[in-house]
């Protein structure tokens, strides 16, 4: 590990918050994952800010409605000052979601320059979305956005390039929240962009120096170690959601699931031809609304209540308790599987929903 801030005169390093040997490291595993050329940043909110920097001042950017929360209260934020304009689509809506790329293309301060990432605005797309596992259309999209001269950028949290590889289905830029299942741990907060055209990385490059959104070696080091299981702990985490999914879809007290591997599921064909798998990630409603909800919610032992995901602990959460959550089913809990076992999440889960009355 590359514990400095400072290098001698000479070599390749100057500063530590230009580079860092143990950011490479990792950058070289996500890189080769993903299949093109990543940079680590502070968090994942960090690096999705270095990309929609990339967007001139006024330029469109069009979102998923149901996109991670942290990333619509950004684009909100900015677009409220003034420094972009937003659209906000259905991204399980090819069609709507184009049309949405078409009404901002081109819209703003052309300094950049036609061909410079993200000049002519900028498509938003996380697939699965967090929490309603929302599939978009990636390879059509990409194609469509770019006949329209937006740039594109997926957000592939949710799956990671184990389950997904956007850039090989035409998106310019993906972005991950390594805190979450590619570290793996819940002990490290951290981000990533990747992109395999070489103008987009040094232009982020040069940004996260100038804005300093770097993670601190220790951190790089935990995310480099956590990722070296990401394979087994995504089949384990997978297989495990796919049991629960399936019992939870039958169980007394479950008005719906939202599992991407369920058959009756909006997005399951598409998901089926996009990914190599369903993912780690569910969300249930309950009858009896809210009440409920939390009490099943605070009734699990095994089953942490808490925010985040992707960790090894199975984390529960009632994601309409934030204001900005206000748009999804008020009962919906979101269920990040661990690496516990499936009959003991099982027992545990089951258990709270028979003390709550169900
Ligand atoms: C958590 C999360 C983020 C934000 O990442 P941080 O590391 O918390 O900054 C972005 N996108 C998705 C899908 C997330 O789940």
């Amino acid at each position: 590990m590359a514990l400095t801030a400072t290098y001698h005169e000479g070599g390749e390093d100057t500063y530590g918050r230009d580079s860092n040997a143990t950011w490479t490291a990792f950058e070289e595993v996500l890189g080769g994952l993903e299949g093109g050329e990543a940079l680590a940043f502070a968090s994942g909110m960090a690096a999705i800010s270095a990309v929609v920097e990339s967007v001139p001042i006024g330029g469109g950017v069009v979102v998923a409605a149901d996109a991670y929360q942290g990333t619509r209260l950004l684009l909100q934020d900015l677009a409220g000052r003034g420094r972009l304009t937003l659209r906000t689509v259905d991204v399980a809506d090819t069609d709507a979601t184009l049309a949405g790329c078409a009404e901002v293309a081109g819209a703003g301060d052309h300094r950049g320059g036609p061909g410079e990432f993200g000049a002519g605005g900028l498509l938003w797309v996380e697939s699965p979305t967090n929490p309603l596992l929302t599939v978009a259309d990636l390879a059509a999209l990409s194609a469509g956005a770019h006949e329209l001269g937006l740039s594109v950028a997926a957000d592939n949290t949710l799956a990671t390039p184990i389950l997904q590889r956007p850039l090989e289905l035409g998106v310019d830029v993906v972005v991950h929240s390594v805190t979450k299942l590619l570290s793996g741990h819940s002990d490290v907060v951290m981000g990533a962009a990747v992109s395999r055209d070489p103008a987009i990385t040094a232009t982020l490059t040069r940004r996260r120096s100038l804005t300093g959104a770097i993670p601190g070696p220790f951190e790089t080091l935990l995310a480099l170690r956590g990722v070296r299981t990401l394979a087994v702990r995504i089949e384990r985490s997978q297989a495990t959601a796919a049991e629960l999914a399936n019992r939870l879809s039958v169980r007394k007290g479950v008005a719906g699931v939202r599992y991407p591997g369920l058959a009756h599921h909006l997005g399951h064909e598409r998901a089926r031809r996009q990914m190599r798998g369903f993912g780690t990630m569910l969300a249930f409603e309950l009858e009896g609304g809210v009440s409920a909800a939390d009490a099943v919610c605070h009734g699990t032992r095994l089953i942490t209540a808490g925010t985040s995901l992707g960790g090894v602990e199975s984390l529960m959460e009632r994601r309409g308790r934030y204001p900005a959550e206000h748009h999804l089913p008020a009962s919906l809990l979101r269920l990040s599987v661990g690496l516990e076992h499936v009959e003991d999440l099982w027992a545990d889960l089951d258990g709270a929903m028979t003390s709550a009355g169900f």
